[in-house]
């Protein structure tokens, strides 16, 4: 992989698919061009048979009702009617081909979107508060901060070239609604005395990240103004450019060489570059709310609301973001958050326009304020359906599982189960409070499909990864068995214990 980028940059193969590929068909794609397909935020689809998935940025997970109504289009007319919201706020489509592309970009671009870098060994789509400008838990309103990160650096070619997939995060949600420690890089908020004068800024973590290996992110004795945010940014993503392992790519993430590094030898190098930042000050973290905003809530501006609402394993259909645009336009201010709980929120909703709201027919009969348990709570990869590297389905698994425990198991609060295809984590099981992780498993009657179950992860305070219990559940088995874990978990628990 590094040889075919040295060889061209993965940005030029957006030229490429417009002048000739989406041309000549997916038979004429140079192999080469297939892995810098990424830069453009596109994988082939599985079987490899010409259909592609696209994954779309939202930066900081905010977007516009006519973002909305466009991405819906494009769902419609090259998608097969099939929208995701994935763990990282963005937007994914599968069933595309390479001749629907150039009008694909040219749609996004039209609404100020862009599924460039969404993919493939660059900055990726910019995670961050979807509640950012509105929010009662934010020490301030991070959208222009994001703005400008993306600015700076989607189509940066000093930086399109990195050793492996980068990842940042920014909030000022004291309730770290960007999953800071799964970052490479993430911003968090924090507070210090500067001259005499209470600054708020950020907090700098570098070197999280999950897949095979995870790591939590370490903070970095930095604390950073607002408008340093992209300095310091672009200080850390040189050294992961410059510094970074590109041996093998299992081993080429920023989590490895901050391990080797450390967090002090780390700080001293973005020095080096950036030049002189100010020391940490006072953390402003005070939990973690894992991404989830169910409910009608206050906003930070009096008399205005937020709904927070379930999307089934965040999928859903064309028509559904339409009604979401709809919705977002005549109830608020237009705009819709995405979480990385892979659920929606409609923003600033008046006082007087809230109970008619609640009878909406998408919020009655769908995307619920308050959902069931288990379904509200539930995450899913990809899977077999649609992706490569999968070993088992997830999605439609995942929904059936959370829906057969809602059916059998009262439980007065809520569990989180990730479910993932393979060791890979985009379904992030290892923060979840039960991750199960696609396996299989040999049973007289052949190979079935198993899961391995992971217990115990959270990002709340001294975050921790889940711990794999030594089991591996034949996938018929595996509603009973996880009613029969929840059941012990009621039993044993002790007050206020996840
Ligand atoms: Fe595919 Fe594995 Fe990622 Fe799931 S976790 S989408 S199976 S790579």
């Amino acid at each position: 992989m590094e040889l075919t980028k040295l060889e061209k940059d993965g940005l030029d193969v957006i030229e490429t698919i417009i002048d000739k590929y989406s041309k000549e068909g997916w038979q004429s794609i140079e192999p080469s061009d297939l892995d810098r397909f990424k830069w453009a935020g596109i994988y082939q689809q599985r079987p490899k048979d010409g259909h592609f998935m696209m994954r779309v940025r939202i930066p900081g997970g905010v977007l516009s009702h006519e973002q909305a109504d466009a991405l819906a289009g494009i769902a419609e007319d090259y998608g097969r009617d099939l929208i995701d919201v994935t763990t990282r706020q963005a937007i994914q489509y599968h069933w595309l081909t390479v001749e629907s592309l150039p009008d694909i970009f040219e749609r996004l671009a039209s609404v100020g979107l862009s599924s460039f870098e969404a993919c493939g060994d660059c900055p990726r789509t910019i995670v961050g508060n979807p509640l950012a400008g509105i929010d009662p838990h934010e020490v301030l309103d991070t959208r222009p901060i994001v703005a400008e990160l993306e600015k700076f650096f989607l189509g940066n070619r000093d930086f399109s070239n990195l050793p492996r997939k980068y990842k940042m995060s920014i909030s000022a949600n004291v309730y770290n609604t960007g999953h800071a420690q799964i970052n490479d890089l993430a911003f968090t908020p924090a507070r210090k005395t500067i001259n005499g004068k209470e600054e708020i800024g950020f907090h700098v973590w570098v070197g999280g990240g999950l897949s095979t290996k995870p790591h939590m992110a370490r903070q970095l004795d930095v604390f950073c103004l607002p408008e340093d945010v992209v300095r310091v940014a672009a200080g850390v993503t040189t050294i992961f450019r410059d510094f970074g392992y590109r041996h093998k790519r299992t081993h080429a993430r920023l989590k490895y060489l901050v391990a080797d590094w450390g967090p002090e030898k780390f700080c001293e190098e973005l020095v080096r570059v950036t030049g002189e930042l100010q020391s940490r000050g006072e953390d402003l973290i005070r939990g973690w709310n894992a991404g989830y905003f169910y409910g009608i809530h206050e906003q930070k501006q009096k008399g205005l609301y937020y709904a927070g609402l379930s999307v089934p394993v965040g999928r859903m259909n064309a028509a559904e973001m339409r009604e979401l645009a709809r919705l977002a336009r005549e109830y608020g201010d237009g705009t819709i958050g995405t979480c990385n709980s892979q659920n929606v929120l409609i923003r600033q909703i008046p006082a007087d326009k809230v109970e008619a709201f609640k009878e909406e027919s998408l919020i009655v009969n769908r995307f619920r304020l308050t959902p069931n348990t288990f379904v509200g709570y539930a995450v899913s990869c990809t899977g077999i359906e649609y992706c490569n590297l999968a070993v088992v389905e997830t999605k439609e698994r995942m929904r059936a599982l959370a829906e057969y425990l809602d059916e059998t198991v009262e439980l007065d609060t809520p569990l989180r189960i990730h479910m993932v295809g393979c060791p890979n984590s985009c379904g992030q099981h290892q923060i979840a409070d039960i991750g199960l992780q696609g396996a299989l498993v040999r049973t007289p009657d052949g190979m079935v499909d198993a899961f391995d179950v992971h217990v115990g992860g959270t990002l709340e305070g001294e975050a921790r990864f889940n711990r794999k219990l030594k089991i591996r559940v034949d996938v018929n088995r595996l509603g009973p068995f996880l009613a029969q874990l929840i059941g012990a978990y009621k039993e044993e628990r002790l007050e206020g214990e996840t």
